[in-house]
């Protein structure tokens, strides 16, 4: 599964990261980024991610 994080939503939280780092990643500016795809691994781990954003920049692609 592919996911997008719309950047002006972001508040670099970190929450994303913390769930599931192997597919969120905080960038130098702070803000996170999708960096790969989720894999049979840690899709529930995503998914859970995208669902716990406080802003609900998280979405799939
Ligand atoms: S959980 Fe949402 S607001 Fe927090 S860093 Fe991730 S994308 Fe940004």
């Amino acid at each position: 599964m592919k996911y997008a994080v719309d950047q002006d939503a972001c508040i670099g939280c970190g929450m994303c990261e913390a769930l599931c780092s192997e597919v969120f990643a905080i960038g130098l500016d702070g803000k996170a980024q999708a960096v790969k795809g989720s894999t049979s691994d840690n899709d529930l781990a995503a998914s859970e991610a995208m669902a716990s954003c406080p802003v609900g920049a998280i979405s799939q692609e």
